[in-house]
């Protein structure tokens, strides 16, 4: 089995769409090993972020990680990575496919409601990034 990190974006946790978005996952037999209510700091937000910091949306970005509360999250599963990727569905929700999350969810293409790691290596950096290993059962 994989491991991938997972967070829902403060768009969706205003919305309370925290369970929603939980069901979805869930659906596509992703269990939560790890899960907790947190909200980011400029510094964390800056940090997780920190491969985009050269493009034009990171400020913006920053900001809206930290508007408001996320729940990060720890998934665990066969092919975990490739199949939160697929639940979640495009980036920009105009190009998600159906009975994606961010089709259903998310607002446009910076409020679209959840991340999730993009490899196996980069899961593992973002696990530890937010979890001690004792915080993961
Ligand atoms: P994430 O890393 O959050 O799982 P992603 O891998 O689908 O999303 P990235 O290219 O890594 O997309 O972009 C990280 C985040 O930056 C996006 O999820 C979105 O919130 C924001 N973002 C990406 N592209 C844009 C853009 N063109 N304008 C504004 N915000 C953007
Ligand atoms: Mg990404």
């Amino acid at each position: 089995v994989e491991r991938t990190l997972s967070i829902i974006k403060p768009d969706a946790t205003a919305r309370n769409l925290t369970g929603k978005i939980n069901a979805y996952l869930e659906d596509a037999d992703l269990r939560f090993v790890a899960q907790k209510r947190v909200r980011l700091t400029r510094e964390q937000a800056e940090t997780f972020y920190g491969v985009h910091k050269e493009r034009s949306f990171f400020n913006e970005l920053v900001e809206y990680m930290t508007s408001g509360p996320v729940v990060v999250q720890v998934l665990e599963g066969e092919n975990a990575v490739a199949k939160n990727r697929e639940v979640m569905g495009a980036t920009n929700p105009a190009n998600a496919d159906e009975g994606t999350i961010r089709k259903d969810f998310a607002l446009n293409v910076q409020e679209n409601s959840v991340h999730g790691s993009d490899s196996a290596e980069n899961a593992a950096i973002e696990i530890a990034y937010f979890f001690a290993g004792t915080e993961i059962v």
